[in-house]
């Protein structure tokens, strides 16, 4: 065996490696350790790996734990570390570290999400609950109320679309979220998105009277999912009729560039303050809760054009000024991966 041959193992693992004597001191540690942070100097170990050496040399019995750890930046994500400890004979203890700070990340992500989720399905199901129970109240005695029996019905009526909405939404997000490539692209006529988009926000665009001017290029082709294209598009359009003042415009605009097609949603609205405009692609992220909450947004339809857009090897973007308006550009590849 070549002398060196462990040494350059042990260098080579991105698991971390380490052997405390007696007294805990580092006697043996690999890079992935060290940048770790489990070894804070050639004497020093971190606190944590001495307390478990500690424990597992007292004890003679394997440990095996998992833990976040701190980083020295505090601002920065916790070290997620699966760490195991063994007790070798002599004092020694072999400490060996898998980093799963990204399996910690996503199990977080996840728990946040079912959260928040619950959450937002509260609000609508206690509100219908009120209401059914106000709406019998109104109807009992000898003199129903008409009035407001009609009022207590409309809200049901509102707080129950809400409710579908957010069911629609979240169905739609884990079927574009889960799928990595799309399984078969297809051709997609960029003017039947369109078509089909205008089609759909025909009536909120009519109720505010906004007019969806579309301009550019005609006859274009992208690959992906025509379906959801058209959930992406639409998402961006139906945005720009909520959050636009009655009697204003809003642009499609269809653009070629190399090897892409732009799709650019340009309204006259609110605009976005500088300081939301990287989180509004988030789920449930709304720049302002109450107005969404009048819009009937559900928070979720610009994660979504974000997934879509992902799924399609493209990307969504966004420029905003308050007061005059946004403009969200998605951009998709033109041709087919398979054609290289
Ligand atoms: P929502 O269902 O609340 O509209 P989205 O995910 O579609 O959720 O959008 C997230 C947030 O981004 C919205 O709540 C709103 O604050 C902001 N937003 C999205 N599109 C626009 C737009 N065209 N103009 C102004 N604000 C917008």
């Amino acid at each position: 065996m070549p002398p060196n041959l462990a040494q350059s193992s042990l260098n080579s693992l991105t698991v971390g490696v380490l052997v405390l004597d007696g007294d805990d001191h580092p006697v043996l540690a690999n890079p992935a350790a060290r940048e770790m942070g489990l070894i804070r100097s050639a004497s020093d170990a971190h606190a944590i790996v001495r307390t478990l050496a500690g424990q597992t040399r007292r004890s003679g019995v394997t440990r095996v734990v998992e833990l976040d750890i701190p980083r020295a930046n505090s601002d920065a994500e916790p070290l997620g570390v699966h760490v195991r400890a063994v007790d070798i004979g002599g004092g020694y203890v072999a400490v060996e570290a898998a980093d799963v700070t990204e399996a910690h990340r996503v199990a977080r992500v996840r728990r946040d999400f079912v959260a928040n989720v619950s959450h937002e399905l509260k609000t609508p199901v206690g509100a219908l609950q009120l209401l059914s129970e106000a709406l019998q109240d109104a109807l009992n005695g000898g003199d129903p109320d008409a009035e407001a029996v009609t009022r207590f019905a409309d809200r049901i009526r509102h707080e129950s679309a809400r409710l579908s909405r957010l069911v629609t939404e979240l169905l739609e997000l884990s079927k574009v979220q889960g799928a990595d490539p799309l399984p078969d692209p297809e051709p997609c006529s960029v003017d039947r998105i369109v078509a089909e988009v205008i089609d759909r926000s025909r009536t909120a665009s009519a109720a505010k009277d906004i007019e969806i001017k579309v301009l550019g290029d005609r006859g274009l082709v992208v690959y992906g999912n025509e379906g959801q294209l058209v959930t992406a598009v639409a998402n961006l359009v139906e945005n720009a009729v909520a959050y636009s003042p009655e009697g204003t415009r809003v642009e499609v605009e269809v653009g070629s560039g190399d090897e892409a097609v732009s799709l650019v949603v340009r309204d006259e609205g609110i605009g976005i303050e500088a300081r939301d405009l990287d989180r509004i692609f988030e789920r449930f992220y709304r720049a302002d809760r109450a107005r969404s909450r009048q819009t009937g947004g559900t928070g979720l339809g610009l994660a979504i054009v974000k997934h879509i857009a992902t799924n399609h090897g493209g990307r969504v973007d966004v420029t905003s000024t308050v007061g005059k308006g946004s403009t969200f550009t998605l951009r998709l590849p033109s041709r087919s991966s398979e054609q290289g």
